[in-house]
């Protein structure tokens, strides 16, 4: 596992929801909103630009050592805290690099008029237009297949399943409507026969829907949105389009997949009230970790294979 095209890990930058909650109670979780970085096969691919892609950008710059830098980012919805990171990541000042942004239409707009009025007069000085970097925007409708041949740089995106070869990687998406007003993408990468899936602001009420969980299904990482616990969903957060911990439990249970990761959580909640739930979660669905800032998966190395446990 030394070639640097085979890999497979999952790195994550910023686990909280809503808004950053940095300060002493947040310091073992982390305190930056929604930003995983996946490094798979010889793809960079970023899900989500909240707080927490800042640091991210720098410690890309640093890798590349100012030669050219090729990003997938990936956003699920136009919420702040899914962007609000954006305007202060260096790689966008930086002619080597080349940004592949992808999507949902949200509100009417597509996913280049969700990001550019972030960096636009009169909310930030500079113009996203006028930077050096290269960047590209695709809008996704929830149907896509998207692939990178290996060592290709350059996506190839179709309706319908390409087969993908050994050292593709392949990502899928699809739309959920339970995330006010506009839903949220959810995606799914595959690589080398192992697969992650990133499932933010996501709310299953009665019960999860079925489309969704076939499209987890036998996942081997899925990062699922935990932000409540039940008592306080019951109390004042229906409808606010997150879910609780037996909500993603109930996932990780119903759609057979190899590990849990915890995600999104809650900002008034402290390092303390993480540790409970991620033990509580425990009790229902033992392969599950709550996301913290820093923590890394290695899927060729170290993900727990389906059954294992
Ligand atoms: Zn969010
Ligand atoms: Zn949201």
């Amino acid at each position: 596992m030394t070639d640097e095209t085979s890999r497979f890990r999952a790195r994550f930058w910023g686990v909280r929801g809503s808004y950053p909650t940095p300060g002493p109670r947040t310091v073992r979780y982390g305190g930056n909103t929604s930003c995983v970085e996946v490094e798979v096969g010889s793809q960079t691919i970023i899900l989500d630009a909240g707080s927490g892609i800042i640091r991210l950008g720098h410690d890309l710059l640093r890798r590349s050592a100012d030669g050219p830098l090729h990003i997938s980012l990936f956003i699920t919805h136009g919420h702040s805290d899914h962007l609000i990171g954006l305007p202060f990541f260096n790689p966008l000042y930086e002619p080597q690099t080349h940004i592949d942004f992808f999507g949902p239409r949200m509100d009417n707009r597509p996913i280049e008029q969700l990001v550019t009025p972030l960096m636009s007069q009169p909310y930030f000085p500079v113009d996203m237009r006028k930077l050096p970097s290269r960047r590209s925007f695709y809008t996704l409708d929830g149907h896509e297949h998207i692939l990178w041949r290996k060592g290709e740089s350059e996506p190839i995106i179709a309706r319908i399943a390409q087969q993908p070869q050994e050292g593709d990687v392949h990502l899928m998406v699809t739309l959920t409507n339970s995330h006010p007003l506009n839903g949220a993408a959810i995606y799914r990468i595959e690589y080398a026969g192992h697969s992650l899936v990133y499932a933010t602001d996501v709310e299953w009420k009665d019960q999860c829907e079925p489309a969704f969980l076939a499209f987890v299904h036998n996942a081997d990482v899925v990062i699922h949105d935990a932000q409540y616990t039940t008592s306080d969903y019951e109390q004042t957060r229906q409808g606010f389009g997150h879910s609780t911990i037996e909500m993603a439990t109930g996932v990780a249970a119903a759609a057979q997949i190899g590990h849990l990761i915890l995600f999104h959580h809650e900002p008034t909640y402290d390092d303390d009230k993480l540790d409970a739930m991620q033990a509580g979660a425990r009790s229902q669905f033992p392969r599950t970790s709550s996301a913290y800032e820093g923590m890394e998966i290695d899927l060729l190395m170290d993900a727990p294979t389906r059954g294992k446990q």
